[in-house]
């Protein structure tokens, strides 16, 4: 651990901070985060969020590059030397209007940004199996500047409403879960779903799943299989990154 940023951070949080952590270095090794994006989540029992600082590399966050934040996006807790992000609002307003939202990620994918760049094209539609999780609708936040205040954190909330994700105009997407394993998962299986659109648009004329598909499809994956699914993916993942060296040793008992 990076001794001049070590915070003394309350350690029950330990476990939290380490899957956030290993969301953000296997979303960054997948290309789905870069220089910019973030992943938060919700502070168990507390009006507060969990976010990784500004300051620090997507490639190298660790439990100790966390900073709390309330959900008017004030700093509360800190290390030396770290910052919430500039677009801290997207989280903190997103907590505040959604009860149900545990964690988020916001990121700046290209497989996602094309849906909100075409005139002709519908948007973007739902084509792998996996996908039936946005069947309630995917908006596109019309704002292509960053969120920098809590007006338009609020704004991008209610653009959101209840779904599971929203595109943002130019910019990237926003998706929302109970935790931050089923965020990660999540974000994994939009990407997935954005470049069978792109690929098969590439084909063709896609064809997306229709009503009738996307009631077998759930009718087929009922909330259990859903956790377990959730998990295999989140394992494979983890697994990978500790096979690559990504993910030290030291945080296997939280990733478990
Ligand atoms: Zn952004």
């Amino acid at each position: 651990m990076d001794a001049a940023v070590k915070a003394d951070f309350d350690k029950s949080q330990l476990a939290l901070r380490s899957e956030l952590s290993a969301c953000v270095r296997l979303m960054h090794d997948q290309g789905i985060l870069n220089y910019n994006g973030h992943v938060s989540a919700r502070v168990e029992g507390e009006d507060r969020l969990l976010i990784h600082s500004l300051t620090t590399p997507r490639s190298a966050v660790g439990p100790e590059h966390f900073v709390v934040c309330d959900l008017d996006g004030n700093l509360v807790e800190a290390a030396p030397g770290l910052k919430a992000p500039s677009e801290i609002y997207i989280h903190s307003e997103i907590y505040k209007a959604r009860p149900d939202v545990g964690a988020i990620a916001h990121i700046h994918s290209e497989n996602v940004i094309a849906f909100t760049l075409t005139k002709e094209v519908p948007r973007l539609r739902l084509m792998r199996c996996d996908a039936v999780r946005w069947r309630s609708g995917v908006p596109t936040h019309p704002d292509p500047t960053r969120i920098r205040n809590m007006e338009q954190g609020a704004e991008l909330a209610a653009t959101l409403g209840p779904h599971r994700a929203a595109l943002m105009r130019a910019h990237g997407a926003v998706l929302v879960a109970p935790d931050a394993r089923a965020v990660f998962a999540d974000t994994i299986q939009f990407d997935e779903n954005a470049r069978a659109n792109l690929l098969a648009a590439a084909l063709g004329t896609p064809a997306p799943l229709t009503e009738a598909e996307l009631d077998a499809l759930s009718e087929a994956s009922p909330p259990k299989f859903i956790d377990h699914y959730m998990n295999k993916i989140w394992q494979y993942y983890v697994q990978r990154g500790r096979a690559a060296g990504l993910l030290p040793e030291e945080w296997a008992e939280h990733l478990a």
